[in-house]
C-alpha cells in the first residue's frame, strides 16, 4: 500500500530524511501538498513565495517519475480523503516546531492514529532537535552563546543524496491546480515586483550556496553588516521553505572553515542563531505571541497598528533615511538586510514607542523569508523583551548607523526616489508596488523626521526608567 508524503516546509529532494527512508521501503509514494489552515493563516508575501516553491518542487518531482498532489482544506479532512482514495497505509511528514503547525500536526496524528493509519514525523528542518540540547541541569538554553558552545562539537551527520526516482502508485489521485489557489491574493502590490527579487527552488538555492562559499564567505564577517553591498548568503528565503537543508549549509560552512576561509566560522554561527531560535520557540511557544519577559506587559507601547507613526513606518515615510530605505526594500522585494531589520526594529519600538508585535506582524506579511522562529526571536531581541535580548536602553541612532554602514549612500539612493533626478530601478519598483492609496510619487518632497533622533531616544529612555 502507498505512503502519503505530506510536504510542508521541506520542499526539496536532497538531504530529506523522510524521502530517503520512504524510498527504502519500496512502497509507492504519493507526495502531497495541502493548502490548509496553516497556509491560510500566513501573511501575503510568505504565501505568495510558498506558491513559487510548490510550483518548483512539482516540476522537480516530475523529473524523477513522481508528482505533487495538491488539495485545499483542513489538513485532517484532506488526508483522510486521500487515504480513502488511494488505500494508503501511512502518512509521513517532516516535523514542524511553531505552535500553530504543532497543534495541527497533533490533531492530524490523533485523528489518523484512531483510524489505524500509521503516522510518523521526521527530522530534517534543523541540525539538532530542540529537546536534544540540554543544559547541565536538564533545562533549555535561554542565551545564545552557551547554546552555541553546547552544540559546537556536535556532528549533525552528512547530507543525504537526492533519490534518483520515487516509486509511483498505479494510479494518481486527483490534484487541484495551483493556479486556482491564487496564492498571491492579499498582495496589494501584486506579485510581479516581488517575484523579480525571488530566487526559487532547490537548484537555485544550491547555486546560491556554492556562489556564496566561492565568492563571499571570505569577507563575510565584515561585509555582512553592510546593506549597501551583497555580503551575505541570501539563503534565508530558501531555508525557510526547506528548498535547501540547514545541514547542507552547515557542512559547507565547516568545509570552508577547514579550507581556511576567514568568514566561515562567523557564517556557521549565524546558522546556529536559527537553531537557537527554534530551540527557544519549541520550549517557549509564547515567543511568538507575547512578551517573553512578562514585566514588559507594563511598558506603555502603542498597540495601534494604524497610528500615524506606525503608518509612516510601514510606508517608508518617517524621514529617517535608513528606516525608510529598509521599509521600502521589504515592501518591494520581500527581503530586508539584517542590519536594517535591527534599525527599523529599534526605531519602531523605541523612537516610535510602538509594540514589537506590530512590526512582527508587518514583517510576517511582507517577508518572503518569513520564518516563525527567526522573526519572533529577532523582534523580541531588538525590543528588549526576549530572554536573550539587546537591552532596551541600547537605542540605535538611525543617522549615525547610516553613516557607518552605508558610507557612500548607495543603500539609501537605491530605495529613496525623492530628490533624485533619475531614480534607480529599485526605488521605482517600490513606487510601482506601493498601493495608490498611499499617494506616493518620486516628485513629492522627502518628509522631515516625524520624530527627532535625539528626542525619540530620550522619550524611550524616560519610559524605560518609569517602568521600573
Ligand atoms: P546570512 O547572513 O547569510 O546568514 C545565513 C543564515 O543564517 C540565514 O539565512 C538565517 O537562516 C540564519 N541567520 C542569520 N542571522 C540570523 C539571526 N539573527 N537569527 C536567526 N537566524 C539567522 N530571519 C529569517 O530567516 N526570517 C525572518 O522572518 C527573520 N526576521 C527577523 C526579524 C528581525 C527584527 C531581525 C532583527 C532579524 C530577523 N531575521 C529573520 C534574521 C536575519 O535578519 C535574517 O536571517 C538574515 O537577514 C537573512 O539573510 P541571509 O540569508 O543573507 O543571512
Amino acid at each position: 500500500a502507498p505512503i502519503l508524503i505530506w510536504l510542508r516546509r521541506d520542499l526539496r529532494l536532497a538531504d530529506h530524511p523522510l524521502l530517503t527512508e520512504a524510498v527504502e521501503t519500496g512502497a509507492p509514494l504519493i507526495p502531497v501538498f495541502l493548502h490548509d489552515e496553516v497556509v491560510e493563516g500566513q501573511g501575503a508575501a510568505p504565501r505568495f513565495r510558498l506558491g513559487l516553491s510548490v510550483e518548483s518542487l512539482a516540476r522537480d518531482l516530475e523529473r524523477i517519475g513522481s508528482k505533487l498532489v495538491l488539495r485545499r482544506g483542513g489538513a485532517l479532512g484532506c488526508l483522510r480523503d486521500l487515504v480513502r482514495e488511494t488505500g494508503a497505509r501511512a502518512v509521513w511528514w517532516s516535523r514542524a516546531y511553531d505552535p500553530e503547525a504543532r497543534a495541527r500536526d497533533a490533531e492530524v496524528m490523533k485523528g489518523l492514529d484512531a483510524e489505524g493509519i500509521e503516522t510518523r514525523d521526521f527530522e530534517g528542518h534543523l541540525l539538532f532537535e530542540p529537546e536534544s540540547v540540554e543544559t547541565k541541569t536538564g533545562g533549555y538554553y535561554k542565551v545564545y552563546t552557551p547554546y552555541m558552545k553546547a552544540t559546537r562539537d556536535r556532528d549533525p551527520g552528512e547530507p543525504l543524496p537526492a533519490p534518483a526516482r520515487l516509486p509511483a502508485p498505479e494510479s494518481w489521485p486527483e490534484s487541484e491546480r495551483l493556479e486556482d489557489w491564487d496564492m498571491g491574493r492579499g498582495m496589494n502590490r501584486g506579485g510581479a515586483v516581488v517575484a523579480k527579487y525571488c530566487v526559487v527552488g532547490e537548484r537555485a538555492a544550491r547555486d546560491r550556496l556554492d556562489r556564496f562559499i566561492a565568492q563571499r564567505v571570505e569577507d563575510y564577517a565584515i561585509a555582512r553588516d553592510r546593506p549597501d553591498i551583497e555580503g551575505t548568503s541570501d539563503l534565508s528565503e530558501n531555508l525557510t521553505y526547506g528548498e535547501i537543508s540547514i545541514r547542507t549549509c552547515y557542512r559547507a560552512a565547516l568545509a570552508a572553515r577547514e579550507a581556511g576561509a576567514e568568514g566561515a566560522e562567523h557564517f556557521r554561527k549565524e546558522l546556529v542563531w536559527r537553531e537557537f531560535a527554534y530551540h527557544l520557540l519549541h520550549h517557549t511557544p509564547r515567543l511568538i505571541s507575547r512578551n517573553w519577559r512578562a514585566e514588559w506587559d507594563r511598558f506603555p507601547w502603542s498597540e495601534d497598528a494604524n497610528s500615524p507613526e506606525a503608518t509612516a513606518w510601514k510606508r517608508g515615510r518617517t524621514g529617517m533615511r535608513f528606516v525608510d530605505a529598509a521599509m521600502r526594500e521589504i515592501y518591494a522585494t520581500g527581503r530586508m538586510h539584517n542590519r536594517a531589520r535591527m534599525i527599523v526594529g529599534s526605531y519602531l519600538t523605541k523612537h516610535l514607542m510602538t509594540h514589537w508585535k506590530i512590526g512582527h506582524d508587518w514583517f510576517a506579511d511582507c517577508l518572503i523569508d518569513w520564518d516563525p522562529a527567526n522573526n519572533a526571536l529577532g523582534w523580541q531581541w531588538i525590543a528588549g523583551s526576549g530572554p536573550d535580548a539587546a537591552p532596551y536602553f541600547r537605542v540605535y541612532n538611525p543617522e549615525s548607523q547610516l553613516a557607518k554602514f552605508d558610507p557612500d549612500g548607495a543603500y539609501q539612493r537605491a530605495w529613496i526616489a525623492e530628490g533624485q533626478e533619475s531614480p534607480p530601478e529599485t526605488a521605482l519598483d517600490f513606487l510601482a508596488a506601493a498601493p495608490r492609496s498611499w499617494g506616493l510619487s518620486a516628485e513629492m518632497p522627502y518628509p522631515d523626521p516625524i520624530v527627532d533622533a535625539g528626542e525619540g531616544r530620550a522619550r524611550a529612555l524616560d519610559a524605560y526608567r518609569a517602568r521600573d
